[in-house]
C-alpha cells in the first residue's frame, strides 16, 4: 500500500515552503509534488516563534506567518496547496528511508515513493540530557524549535508573570527568548559557558554592547559556567537551577537553547555526511543524484570561501530550497549555488545584520555608545565579513554588496577610519 509522486519534500519547515513556491512558479503539474511533515500545520516562518509569537500584545499567530511572507512573497495557506495540487501529508513522521528503492515509510506504515527527493528535515534542539543533566521533561522547562514548543513557552510565560526565568544558553535562542521574557514582565538570568553572549559570531566588544543593553532591561548574566542540576519539587516542577559552582538560582520557568543537531539519522549510511549535515554539491545534490538536501540539514559549498559549510539560518533555507528546485526543474539553465551567508536578529529596539564570514582580523567602527556601529572582518588581505547594528535598509544592502565583492584591504587603519563609509563608497 502506498502512494507515488514525482517530487517529494521530506520536512515541512521553511525550506519546504520556499521550495513549494518555487515549484509552482516553474509550473509543476498538479499531483506531482508531495510534502511530508511531522508538524500538524503547513510550512511557516520559524523565526516568528522567538519574536512576534512571544509578544504579550497582538502576538503573531498562524495563519499570518505561513511561508513565504518572510520574503515578502505569497502566504501559502492550506488552501493554496490545495489549489496548486500539492499533496500535504501533515502530522506524519517518516520513520525510514530507502534511497536505493526511492521510498519513505511513515509512522503509520505507508510507503511513499519518489523520483526526486528533497531532504528538508532541518534540525532538532539539543537536550540537556545530552550533557548529562536531567530534568528536560519538567513541565516548566522548555525548548524552542517548533510551534508546539512556542505554545508551551507562551503558556509558561502567562503563568509566571512577575516571576523568575532562567535562560540556559547565550546563543540565538537564549538572546531572543530573554528579550521576550523581559517584555512579558519576567525577570531573567542568562547562564552560559562562554565569556560573552553569541560567542561564535560576536566579538567581545560587540557582545558587551548587547549585554549592557540587556542589563539596562533588567537581565542578569551568569557567564563562564553551566548548570549542573535542577531542584525539582514534589509536583515535578523546577524551583531552582543549580550551577556547577554551587550557585542556586530560583526559577519559576527555564528556557533552554543550547544548540541544535541536523536531522540526518534517516540517511546515515546511505548518503555522504559532512559537518554534521548531508553533503551536497553546488547543485544541492547529495551523493545520490536523485536526492537533494536544503536548509539546516545541508552541508554545501560556499563558493565565496571555497569551503563546505552548514548554515542554520532562515535566508539560507529559503535560497537553498529555491535553488534546488531551479536545478531540478531547469537543470541546464540553473548554475552553481553561490550564496553569501546572512544572519540577523531583532530584539527590543535593536536590529543587526551580518554577511559573510567572521574570520581573520576584526575592525570595529561607528559609535558603540550610540545606536549605530559595526565591524568588518579582514582575512588574507580581503574583506570577508561585515556586521552592522542599527543600519537602514540601504546600509545593510551596501555592506552585503561590499562583502560579496571581497575587496582587497591594503590599509586596515584607513578601513577603520572610513567605517561604514568604506562600504558605501563601493
Ligand atoms: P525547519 O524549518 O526546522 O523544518 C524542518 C521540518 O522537517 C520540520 O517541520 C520538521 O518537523 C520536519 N521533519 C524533520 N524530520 C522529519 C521526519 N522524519 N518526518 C517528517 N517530518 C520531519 N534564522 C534566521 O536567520 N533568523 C532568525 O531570526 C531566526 N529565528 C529563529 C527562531 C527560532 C525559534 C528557531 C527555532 C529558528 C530560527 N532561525 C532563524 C533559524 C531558521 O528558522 C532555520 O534556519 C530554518 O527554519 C531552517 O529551515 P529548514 O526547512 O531547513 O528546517
Ligand atoms: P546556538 O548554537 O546559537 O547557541 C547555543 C548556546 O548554548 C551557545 O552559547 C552554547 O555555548 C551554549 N551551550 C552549549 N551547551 C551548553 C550547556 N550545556 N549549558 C549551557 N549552555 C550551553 O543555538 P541556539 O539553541 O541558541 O539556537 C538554535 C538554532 O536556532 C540555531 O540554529 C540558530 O541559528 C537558530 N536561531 C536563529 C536565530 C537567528 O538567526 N536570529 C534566532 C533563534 C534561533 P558553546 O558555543 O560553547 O557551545
Amino acid at each position: 500500500m502506498g502512494r507515488a509522486f514525482v517530487y517529494v519534500i521530506l520536512g515541512g519547515g521553511v525550506a519546504a515552503g520556499y521550495a513549494a513556491l518555487e515549484f509552482t512558479k516553474r509550473g509543476v503539474p498538479h499531483g506531482e509534488l508531495c510534502i511530508i511533515s511531522e508538524e500538524p500545520v503547513p510550512p511557516y516562518e520559524r523565526p516568528a516563534l522567538s519574536k512576534g509569537f512571544l509578544l504579550p500584545e497582538e502576538p503573531a499567530r498562524l495563519p499570518s506567518f505561513h511561508t513565504c511572507v518572510g520574503a515578502n512573497e505569497e502566504r501559502l495557506t492550506p488552501k493554496w496547496y490545495k489549489e496548486h495540487g500539492i499533496e500535504l501529508v501533515l502530522g506524519t513522521q517518516v520513520k525510514s528511508a530507502d534511497i536505493r528503492r526511492k521510498t519513505l515509510i511513515t509512522a503509520s506504515g505507508e510507503t511513499i515513493s519518489y523520483k526526486i527527493l528533497i531532504i528538508a528535515t532541518g534540525a532538532r534542539a539539543l537536550k540537556l540530557e545530552e550533557f548529562g543533566v536531567k530534568g528536560s521533561d519538567a513541565e516548566n522547562v522548555c525548548y524552542l524549535r517548533n510551534l508546539s514548543d512556542a505554545t508551551t513557552l507562551v503558556g509558561l510565560m502567562k503563568s509566571c508573570s512577575g516571576g523568575n526565568a532562567v535562560v540556559i544558553g547565550g546563543g540565538y535562542i537564549g538572546m531572543e527568548c530573554a528579550a521576550s521574557l523581559v517584555i512579558n514582565k519576567i525577570s531573567v538570568t542568562m547562564v552560559f559557558p562562554e565569556a560573552h553572549c553569541m560567542a561564535r559570531l560576536f566579538t567581545p566588544k560587540i557582545a558587551n554592547y548587547y549585554e549592557e543593553y540587556y542589563k539596562s532591561k533588567g537581565v542578569n548574566f551568569v557567564k563562564g559556567t553551566v548548570l549542573s542540576s535542577f531542584e525539582i519539587d514534589t509536583d515535578g516542577k523546577v524551583t531552582a537551577v543549580i550551577l556547577k559552582d554551587g550557585t542556586h538560582l530560583p526559577a519559576d520557568m527555564v528556557v533552554v537553547g543550547i544548540g541544535i543537531r541536523p536531522n540526518t539519522s534517516l540517511f546515515e549510511g546511505q548518503l555522504t555526511l559532512e559537518k554534521g549535515g548531508i553533503k551536497v554539491n553546488g547543485k544541492l545534490q547529495s551523493s545520490n543524484s536523485s536526492v537533494y538536501a536544503v536548509g539546516d540539514v545541508a552541508a554545501f559549498p560556499v563558493k565565496l570561501f571555497g569551503e563546505i559549510r552548514r548554515l542554520e539560518h532562515v535566508d539560507s533555507a529559503r535560497k537553498s530550497a529555491r535553488h534546488a528546485v531551479a536545478v531540478i526543474m531547469e537543470p541546464v539553465k540553473a548554475g552553481e549555488y553561490d550564496y553569501l551567508p546572512f544572519f540577523y536578529s531583532r530584539v527590543f529596539a535593536l536590529s543587526w545584520q551580518f554577511y559573510g564570514d567572521n574570520a581573520g582580523e576584526v575592525i570595529h567602527f561607528g559609535d558603540f555608545s550610540g545606536s549605530t556601529f559595526g565591524a568588518y572582518w579582514v582575512h588574507k588581505g580581503h574583506l570577508v565579513g561585515s556586521f552592522l547594528e542599527g543600519g537602514t535598509k540601504e546600509e545593510y544592502e551596501t555592506i552585503a554588496k561590499a562583502t560579496r565583492l571581497k575587496p582587497a584591504i591594503e590599509d586596515i587603519a584607513e578601513l577603520e577610519r572610513r567605517g561604514l563609509g568604506f562600504a558605501l563608497a563601493i
